[in-house]
């Protein structure tokens, strides 16, 4: 009798296993039904302008316009973006540019850059029609400043954002080891730098730095480390700050690569920035304006998010962060120095929105320039990857050695 039951135990148990399988199997076909934009176009003039998205089958949208720079934003749910290469880069009419790429887990988003106030006439999905694809349609008709802050303020009643995204790796409570968290730069719609012809993109290079830096940090046993993302999604500035404050941490690390335009390929090597009120110098107030404007490429609102940077750079309560990030950027910098390529100024600030947290020592670290053949060279090499992520290990070990010996880290 027993003999039987454990018998029917290991078919039940085998069923459950093969029924988890068969799911495992599903998910690829679910992803494969998917919709599939696969084509886009613009139309008409500068007074009207219509954009259209040819796509696998009839989905939900819902579009808006923001100001500050223009712009119009259409979301939905995730798609499967199969245009032809350099879609988006030449615009026609009202628009002068757009992107595409994933929002969130489960949304995608196309943003238009706009070359003036618009309202959005229409939006709408047509069904597939005799063999024809499913069809979105925005219609953008040009109007001035007055009427579009109106039609905005209008839009504005209505909720927006989508629901909040689930925490990446969440910290075990009561474990007393220090919180690292790895911020690798842009993801999803935001590309960030990309290396001329060769198609490399910024989001992807520094994605696959943090996790090897996140792999590295854990195998020491020392750290608890938590990464704003771990996949192809766009995560706002402001987010990445607030996970890192909810999670107090006690060091932030932003990982970005740099690029010049083309015929200035001289400049090189990894460069450490810190925050500060007024930057080091003209290229790191170039590069902190051009980092800051992720959210504005995503479409996000700025109109709702607070712009405390100003605020917190003259908090005097910041000085012993500001302290602890300074030290950690030139431990970084002297731990960096035999592992890779340093720029000739290698120790810079300016006011990154990205650093801002208070009370969490920050760097950002840009690993090298696309723009520069070697760089990009080191850059997509594992075996510098590794060396250069052992030197950002080293440093951290000295960095929270330093404080456990100097000044107390209780906080
Ligand atoms: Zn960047």
């Amino acid at each position: 009798m027993a003999l039987r039951a454990a018998g029917l135990a290991l078919l039940l148990a085998l069923t459950a296993a093969a029924a988890a399988l068969a799911q495992e199997r599903a998910r690829p076909v679910e992803s494969a039904g998917m919709p599939v934009a696969t084509d886009a176009r613009l139309g008409g003039d500068a007074k009207q302008t219509r954009f259209v998205v040819d796509l696998s089958h009839k989905i939900d949208i819902r579009a808006f316009a923001l100001a500050d720079p223009y712009r119009v934003v259409v979301d939905m749910p995730q798609v499967n973006f199969q245009f032809p290469p350099k879609t988006g880069e030449r615009g026609r009419g009202l628009v002068k540019a757009y992107r595409f790429g994933l929002v969130m887990v489960g949304g995608s988003r196309i943003v238009l850059d706009t070359t003036g106030p618009v309202r959005i006439e229409k939006a709408f999905v047509l069904d597939p029609v005799a063999g024809a694809p499913a069809r979105l349609v925005v219609d953008l008709v040009a109007v001035d400043r007055a009427t579009f802050l109106r039609a905005a303020a209008i839009d504005n009643r209505l909720p927006r954002e989508a629901a909040p995204r689930p925490l990446l790796r969440d910290s075990q409570p009561g474990d007393p080891r220090p919180m690292i968290v790895i911020d690798p730069g842009h993801g999803g719609i935001d590309h960030g730098t990309t290396a001329g012809g060769t198609g490399v993109l910024e989001k992807t290079l520094v994605l696959e730095f943090g996790l090897m830096l996140r792999d590295k940090l854990e195998k020491t046993g020392k750290y608890r480390v938590a990464m704003t993302r771990t996949d192809d999604t766009f995560v706002p500035l402001n987010e990445r700050v607030a996970f890192a404050r909810t999670r107090q941490a006690q060091l932030f690390i932003s990982i970005h690569c740099d690029a010049l335009a083309r015929g200035d390929g001289t400049a090189e090597g990894a460069t450490v920035y810190t925050l500060s009120e007024r930057a080091s110098d003209d290229e790191a107030a170039r590069l902190a304006e051009k980092e800051n404007r992720a959210d504005v490429i995503a479409g996000v609102d700025l109109s709702r998010e607070p712009d405390d940077v100003a605020d917190i750079l003259i908090d005097l309560a910041q000085r012993e962060t500001k302290t602890f990030s300074g030290r950690f950027a030139r431990q970084l910098i002297s731990e960096l120095k035999p592992a890779t390529r340093l720029h000739k100024n290698p120790l810079k600030s300016a006011g990154f929105r990205v650093l801002k947290a208070p009370d969490v020592p920050s760097v950002l670290i840009e690993l090298g320039y696309v723009s520069n053949r070697e760089d990009l060279k080191q850059l997509v090499s594992d075996s510098w990857r590794s060396r250069a992520g052992d030197a950002i290990v080293q440093s951290i070990g000295a960095f929270f050695g330093n404080r456990v010996a100097g000044a107390p880290a209780s906080r």
